[in-house]
């Protein structure tokens, strides 16, 4: 990081997997962070201890982020606790994976609200205190399903599709501010969200990504930190594919 400036980040889905790898990044770089999980106490936790335990400063805040109360409620504590967010990090995602025909409508609203109407309430909390600011940063972690589609995601593609649309505006009404919103779009990342996938469909995974191999958490969180950094002052509305090649 070039400029030594302390910010208040948010993370939310920090507890575990990419989040918690941003989170701890973020910390890292000087940030005060707040780390944002829904029902995985002990792992926030977790994630903080990790963070004071490296002399950085964290806290745990618990909030469905696809409840408008809920968002309301995890701003005002990390408004009150730390400060007004600089940093947001919309990471917060689910999958409910299965063939269109077979997806039920409330897996299809599951997938569309906690992906990407938790975007649209969590940047509209934030934008309040960095228009005030005058600076800030929104990134979201999308997916390179969102670019590509995939078969089985049709929900899941079309929130991650959606949070780079809404990126994208989000760029063109508030640049002039001093604020950039830009996407990341992990591919196929080592965390619980993958660990379930059955050992051949890895493989073949594997045999289309040009590095050859899945990515760590910590190859988005350095790219996230760069998008939070003053390095990216000049780059907003960007989808950046962190994918070892998949998209090619
Ligand atoms: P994990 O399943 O490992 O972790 C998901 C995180 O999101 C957890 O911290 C979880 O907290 C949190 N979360 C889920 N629902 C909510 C909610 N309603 N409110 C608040 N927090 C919530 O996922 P990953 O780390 O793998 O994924 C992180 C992001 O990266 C997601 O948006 C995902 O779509 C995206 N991504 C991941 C890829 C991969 O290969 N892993 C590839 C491309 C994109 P809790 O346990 O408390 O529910």
């Amino acid at each position: 990081m070039t400029s030594t400036e302390r910010r208040v980040a948010l993370v939310t889905g920090g507890s575990r997997g990419i989040g918690r790898a941003i989170a701890t990044r973020l910390a890292a770089a000087g940030h005060q962070v707040a780390v944002n999980f829904s029902s995985s106490s002990a792992a926030a936790d977790d994630v903080v201890a990790d963070i004071q335990d490296a002399g950085g400063e964290a806290i745990a805040v618990q909030a469905d982020v696809s409840s408008s109360s809920a968002v309301e409620a995890l701003f005002d504590e990390v408004s009150s606790k730390l400060g007004p967010v600089a940093i947001l990090v919309n990471n917060a995602g689910i999958t409910r994976d299965n063939l269109l025909l077979r997806m039920s409508v409330e897996d299809f609203e599951a997938v569309i609200d906690t992906n990407l109407r938790s975007t649209f309430l969590c940047t509209k909390a934030a934008l309040r205190g960095m228009l005030r600011a005058k600076w800030g940063r929104v990134i979201s972690i999308a997916s390179v399903a969102g670019i590509s589609g995939n078969p089985g995601q049709a929900n899941y593609a079309a929130s991650k599709a959606g949070m780079i649309a809404f990126s994208k505006s989000v760029a063109k009404e508030v640049g002039s501010r001093g604020i950039t919103a830009n996407v990341v779009a992990p591919g196929f990342i080592e965390t619980d969200m993958t660990d379930g996938l059955a050992e051949d469909v890895k493989e073949s995974a594997a045999d289309s990504i040009s590095l050859g191999r899945f990515g760590r958490p910590d190859e988005v969180a350095a790219t996230v930190a760069f998008l939070a950094s003053e390095d990216s002052s000049y780059i907003t509305g960007q989808v950046l594919a962190v994918d070892g090649g998949i998209t090619l």
